[in-house]
């Protein structure tokens, strides 16, 4: 019998990949599943981005990389940050793998992250794979509390992770909780982890700010972005980290360990995602917003919610539906087994009593699932 070794023993797979697996194995099997799982918007790739992609490879780029990524593509990724040299850029295999990179790099075994919750599911189970261990600060009404954050703080915290528009929340933090943070940051000599992944989705007229902004954080701030969402990549696997040059050139030598570059024309592919019209873009997120007032003023109706400010989710409180003994995973299971809609139940992002409702799926699937759930309520 193969051994494996203990933290892999330990180690549980995605709960959003393995609810994915599950309803692609019930649609392949002809069940009529509503998705409202796996957070991954409708829209189809640009022709453009397909085009650039595909040149790539006809012109042969099909060969080893820069570990840290496509030279034009860094570059024009450094554009996008204030007094960023290229090489406080690195690409990655999206923001999953420089996430798990930056802990890797960031932490000693017995080390401590601080994760406000609810958080996406990968955050605790990346750290715990550095020796390090989570610390799980609850939310205010899914806002920072800072106060909490700050009591969270002992001399084994090496970093906090922050993740606004939050997943699954749909939580904007107002650019004076990340000053507050920043400071705390900066006085304990801490570095803030901001995943930015749906930093382009944020509605009624509201900007997601980075952290990045804050000039005196720069020397303590990792950015992670990703091509993923905004631009409807998911597939392409690239995203990018920016931060001080240490850490990016430590992380440069992971990563030439690790994967040693990100697939070559799928890096063109992001270069000309970036040439696409901001209408186009900008007409996406203008429908999700409309999505989510249609999908939110439904499901109020029926369970407490409070209306997310950006991301694609709905994160509604399910606690009065629950019956005796019955978890949040369960409800789910039977919503899924009866009704036929497929939600991640919020103890999968250390929320427990509330479920996550991606709602970027074509129009007329969000009607029909909603309207299952309603009957199923
Ligand atoms: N980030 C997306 C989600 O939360 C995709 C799956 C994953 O990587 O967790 O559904």
């Amino acid at each position: 019998m193969i051994r494996l070794a203990d933290r892999i023993e330990t180690l549980e797979g995605s709960k959003t990949i393995a609810l994915f697996s599950e309803v692609r194995r019930r649609l392949a099997a002809g069940q009529d599943v509503i998705n409202f799982g796996v957070g991954e918007p409708a829209y189809e790739t640009p022709e453009a981005v397909v085009g650039g992609t595909c040149t790539a490879l006809e012109a042969g780029e099909t060969r080893y990389g820069e570990v840290a990524g496509l030279g034009a593509l860094r570059q024009q990724l450094a554009r996008g940050f204030a007094g960023a040299g290229v090489d406080q850029v690195l690409v990655g295999n999206g923001s999953k793998q420089l996430l798990y990179s930056a802990f890797q790099i960031l932490c000693n075994p017995g080390d401590e992250v601080l994760i406000p919750v609810p958080s996406w599911v990968s955050f605790a189970a990346q750290v715990r794979l550095s020796g390090a261990r989570p610390v799980f600060i609850p939310t205010k009404g899914h806002q920072l509390d800072l106060g909490a954050l700050a009591a969270g703080v002992t001399d084994r915290t090496r970093a906090i992770v922050i993740n606004s528009p939050n997943n699954p929340t749909g939580a904007v933090y107002p650019f004076a909780d990340l000053e507050h943070l920043g400071a705390l940051v900066v006085d304990k000599g801490l570095t803030l982890i901001s995943d930015e992944a749906y930093g382009y989705f944020t509605y009624d007229g509201l900007a997601a700010m980075s952290p990045y902004a804050i000039e005196t954080l720069r020397d303590h701030l990792l950015v992670i972005r990703s091509f993923s969402k905004h631009h409807a990549m998911t597939g392409f696997r690239v995203g990018y980290a920016v931060g001080p040059r240490p850490l990016i050139a430590a992380m440069i030598r992971l990563q030439s360990h690790l994967c040693g570059n990100v697939c070559t024309f799928a890096q063109h592919g992001a270069l000309a995602a970036l040439q696409v019209p901001e209408s186009i873009w900008g007409a996406r997120r203008s429908e999700l917003m409309a999505k989510r007032d249609w999908a939110y003023s439904r499901i109020r109706r029926h369970l407490p919610c409070i209306k997310p400010q950006g991301a694609f989710y709905l994160y509604p409180d399910i606690r009065a539906c629950l019956a005796a003994d019955e978890a949040d995973t369960d409800f789910c299971a039977r919503l899924l087994e009866s009704a036929r809609v497929a939600v991640v139940p919020g103890s999968a992002f250390g929320g427990g009593g509330h479920v996550r409702i991606c709602y970027a799926v074509p129009q007329a699937q969000l009607e029909e699932g909603i309207g299952r759930m309603e009957q199923f309520l």
